[in-house]
């Protein structure tokens, strides 16, 4: 049988003040569709939701997870950002779909950051088959809508730091 590989992710939930309100950047990663709910009372046939999720991606070898961060974050969104704190870790199990089919056991970093320059969507041509769309939305829809529940709790960790420094000091 095959053995549980792991992975280590580092990625960030990016933050910006604009027209009286906190945006995050969020992004649509290429062809995948969030897995439907099933629910035994609906027999209504839903249609597939794009993933909506928080820009990441695979620690480098010899590089710290905050440079990651900050790497990804570029490559999939084309913002720069400044890292302002760590805001926890996100734990999940999959299936790898291709090569040995393994099942992953994945630890992805996330850290708060604040918006410096560029702007979003502005991405490299040989992004574009990891990522459809990069986008603002509001900080608090965040916590509702991200696919990923782990996203969810890293939004509203954000959330409950900006709201405790307004200022985002660290
Ligand atoms: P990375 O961005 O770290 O390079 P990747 O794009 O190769 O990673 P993941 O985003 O980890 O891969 O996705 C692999 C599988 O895990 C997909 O089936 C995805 O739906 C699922 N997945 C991704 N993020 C989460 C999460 N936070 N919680 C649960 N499942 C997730």
């Amino acid at each position: 049988m095959a053995q549980t590989a792991r992975e280590f992710s580092a990625g960030g939930v990016v933050v910006r003040h604009k027209d009286g309100q906190w945006w995050v950047a969020v992004i649509r990663p290429t062809g995948r569709e969030a897995s439907k709910k099933k629910s035994a009372k609906s027999k209504i046939t839903q249609a597939a939701k794009p993933v909506l999720t928080l820009p990441k991606g695979l620690i480098d070898p010899g590089e710290k997870p905050e440079e990651t961060a900050v790497r990804e974050i570029q490559e999939e969104t084309g913002i720069d950002a400044e890292r302002v704190v760590k805001l926890g870790n996100v734990k999940y199990v999959y299936m790898r779909s291709w090569s040995d089919g393994a099942r992953v056991f994945k630890v992805v970093t996330y850290y708060l950051f604040r918006y410096i320059s560029g702007r979003i969507g502005n991405i490299k041509p040989e992004m574009r088959h990891e990522v459809e769309e990069a986008l603002w939305i509001p900080l608090q829809e965040a916590t509702q809508v991200l696919t990923y529940k782990g996203d969810r709790e890293m939004a509203r960790a954000a959330l409950e730091y900006i709201q405790k420094n307004p200022n985002l000091t660290t």
